[in-house]
């Protein structure tokens, strides 16, 4: 199993609109959809967190197989997918990706335990939510362009605009 770690600078910045989108139809059980956004976002993303994306697009599509009643597609695809889920933050741009890896696994256990003959009585109650703490970003307000948040200092990176998170409580909460 790979355990390289993989930079953890990736792991700062926000997620992209579109595997946040697809997380929300992962956790809606519409893992048909959350493949197509996650896909899209992996597509879309320059920085290496685009691996991170490819590796929750292909637990979404173990988990399609699984609903589909097809034990091999769904352990081709995770064994695939363990490649692109480790070696990350537990957190990395606030998603949970620890919490995601163990729920996974709990669900292959299953899997296997059930085997191919019985993988329709496997209960899907075991498909966890992923779990992430979305950013919060600011409209600046010398120059309207985006602010970030990072480690407690937000900054405006065009007119170079700061403010401290304990400020921000009092300005925007
Ligand atoms: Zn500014």
């Amino acid at each position: 199993m790979p355990n390289e770690s993989r930079a953890s600078e990736s792991c700062d910045g926000l997620i992209h609109p579109k595997a946040i989108e697809g997380m929300h139809f992962f956790n809606e059980g519409k893992f048909f959809d959350a493949h197509e956004e996650l896909e899209t976002a992996w597509r879309e993303e320059t920085d290496d967190i685009r691996d991170l994306y490819r590796g929750i697009l292909q637990i979404a599509v173990t988990y399609l197989h699984i609903t589909r009643n097809n034990y091999d597609g769904a352990v081709k695809v995770y064994a695939r997918s363990l490649k692109w889920i480790h070696g990350w933050r537990d957190v990395c741009r606030g998603i949970h990706v620890k919490g995601l890896r163990e729920d996974a696994e709990r669900v292959m256990k299953e899997v296997e335990r059930l085997g191919r003959e019985r993988l329709g009585e496997f209960d899907t109650s075991l498909f966890k939510p992923v779990q992430w703490n979305e950013k919060r970003t600011w409209a600046c307000d010398r120059c309207g362009s985006l602010m970030v948040e990072k480690n407690c200092k937000v900054t405006c990176p065009n007119c170079g605009n700061r403010f401290d998170c304990s400020d921000l409580n009092l300005y925007f909460d």
